[in-house]
Formats: C-alpha cells, sequence, structure tokens
C-alpha cells in the first residue's frame, strides 16, 4: 500500500477527534461539475452574473434558467460516490466526528454519513423571497421559472449565494468542530472561497494534522497541509478505508 495512504489510516485510527472538510470535487464523481478548473461551470458563465445575491435580485428568472435550473436537474438523478460512501463509512467507524461540507447537493446524507454541516446550506428546500416560507425543492413545480409560493413570492435556493453571509450557526458550530479537530481532512476543495478556505488555517494554528486529498495541488499545498494525496477521492477514500479496516481487524 502507498505509503502516504497507510500513514494517514494509521493518523485516522490514532486519532481524538477527526473532521472533514469537503467541497465540489467529492461530488464529481457523481456528475456534478465544480465551478473552478477545468470542466468548471465558471468556464462557461460568470459567476457574478449567476450567483451572486444581486444577480438573482435582479433578475430571478435569468439565475434560475441559467444555473439553478441545470443544477437542480442534475442533484435529482446524482447519486453519492465511494468518496461520500467511504466518509460516511468512516463515521459510522467511529473515525469521524463530522463532516463540514460546502456542497449543496445533500450527498453526504445520501451516502450516510449524519454528522454533515452544510456550510452553504441546500438545494434540497426552497424559500419564498416574500414570506420566508421553506418547502422540500421535491415539492416546488419547476416546470415554470422562476418558481412561486402559493403566495406568489419567488423562491430561491435555501443555499448561500455569494454576497451573503454564511448562517452564523452553521459558522460557530464549524469553528468549534475545527478548534476542537486534531486532524482536518480536506477533500476536494480548491479552498480558496471565504470563510470555509479559513478552516484548514484555524486547524494549523491550533495544532491539527491537515490532510488534503485533491488530484491537484491546492493554495493550502505546501503551505497550510502536512501532505497532500494526489488523485480523486473516490479511490483515495476506498484505499484509505481498506487500511483503515484492516487496523481496527488486525489478523
Ligand atoms: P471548486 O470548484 O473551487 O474546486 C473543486 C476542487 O475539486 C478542485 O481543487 C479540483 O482539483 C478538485 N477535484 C477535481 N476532481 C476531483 C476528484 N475526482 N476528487 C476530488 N477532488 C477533485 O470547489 P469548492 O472549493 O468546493 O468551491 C466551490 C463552491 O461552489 C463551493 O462553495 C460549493 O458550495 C459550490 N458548488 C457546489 C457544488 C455541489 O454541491 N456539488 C458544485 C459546484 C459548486
Ligand atoms: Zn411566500
Amino acid at each position: 500500500m502507498d505509503a502516504l495512504i497507510q500513514q494517514t489510516a494509521e493518523t485516522l485510527v490514532g486519532a481524538r477527534s477527526v473532521v472533514a472538510l469537503t467541497g465540489a470535487g467529492i461530488s464529481i464523481e457523481s456528475g456534478i461539475p465544480p465551478f473552478r478548473g477545468p470542466g468548471g461551470l465558471w468556464e462557461k458563465m460568470d459567476p457574478m452574473a449567476v450567483a451572486h445575491i444581486d444577480a438573482f435580485r435582479r433578475d430571478p428568472e435569468k439565475v434560475w434558467t441559467l444555473l439553478l435550473h441545470g443544477m437542480q436537474a442534475l442533484l435529482t438523478t446524482a447519486r453519492p460516490n465511494d468518496g461520500h460512501l467511504g466518509l460516511a463509512r468512516l463515521e459510522q467507524w467511529g473515525y469521524l466526528r463530522s463532516v463540514i461540507t460546502q456542497n449543496v447537493d445533500g450527498l453526504h446524507q445520501a451516502a450516510g454519513s449524519r454528522a454533515v454541516i452544510e456550510f452553504h446550506g441546500t438545494f434540497a428546500w426552497q424559500r419564498c423571497m416574500d414570506c420566508g416560507h421553506r418547502c422540500e425543492t421535491a415539492r416546488v413545480d419547476l416546470t415554470k421559472i422562476p418558481p412561486r409560493c402559493p403566495c406568489g413570492g419567488i423562491y430561491r435556493p435555501d443555499c448561500v449565494f455569494f454576497g451573503e453571509m454564511i448562517p452564523p450557526q452553521h459558522l460557530v458550530r464549524s469553528q468549534q468542530l475545527v478548534d476542537g479537530c486534531d486532524v482536518l481532512l480536506v477533500v476536494g476543495t480548491s479552498a480558496t472561497v471565504q470563510p470555509a478556505a479559513m478552516m484548514p488555517l484555524l486547524a494549523k494554528e491550533n495544532g491539527a494534522q491537515v490532510i488534503e486529498i485533491n488530484p491537484e495541488p491546492t493554495p493550502l499545498t505546501g503551505r497550510i497541509s502536512n501532505y497532500l494525496i494526489q488523485g480523486g477521492s473516490g479511490a483515495v477514500l476506498n484505499d484509505i478505508l481498506a487500511g483503515v479496516a484492516k487496523l481496527r481487524a488486525p489478523s
């Protein structure tokens, strides 16, 4: 087994509290494109024109048409991959305290993870811009764009647009978890969107090990993370899981 994989399996088994920070990269193998990088949505559209709250307020129909409708269609068919399943298994085995995800796709929960903080909210729920009523996306009529609440107001996904605050309870809980962890697994994120990108720094300042899983180096690599396991999250987490399985049931 690869030395870094073995080292990571041993670290996880010996740790007191492990937390994972995940990003769009972990869901690429489920067919959901990331925002940045090759094949990313930002190659096709300008983030400020479609993902900023001001753009949504100015022209909700346009944002629903360009971004949200397609994203929503992808999310209804996407299934968790080995990356999500691996993290869920680590939690079940008692080696992972919580996942803090920047994703809005619900795939960690679909994989069986129970302790999940949806740092940027979720696409699984909609919220009315006028009366604040929340409704499960599955129950909203998306054949009419923009979709509307019974009060006539326009629905928006219950996620965090650029230009909006992170829900304070998610920020506080994430900081507590990261403050208290001795290992932070950073999986499939370029760690460039603040304030989520702060979490690895916070972990390091508190003496935790920061371990990255990503096919590409990120701004954390060589500066904040202890090391990078270079590869897709599904394959790497499968290997780590096999290593952990051997350590917990020695022959
Ligand atoms: P990002 O788009 O900035 O970066 C994606 C990262 O994934 C890159 O570092 C890339 O090298 C890596 N990657 C590529 N293939 C991978 C693989 N097979 N396994 C693991 N990693 C792989 O993503 P981000 O840092 O999460 O920031 C984008 C923001 O956009 C997030 O805040 C998120 O809310 C949102 N977003 C969410 C989804 C989703 O819910 N699935 C999809 C797109 C964007
Ligand atoms: Zn309403």
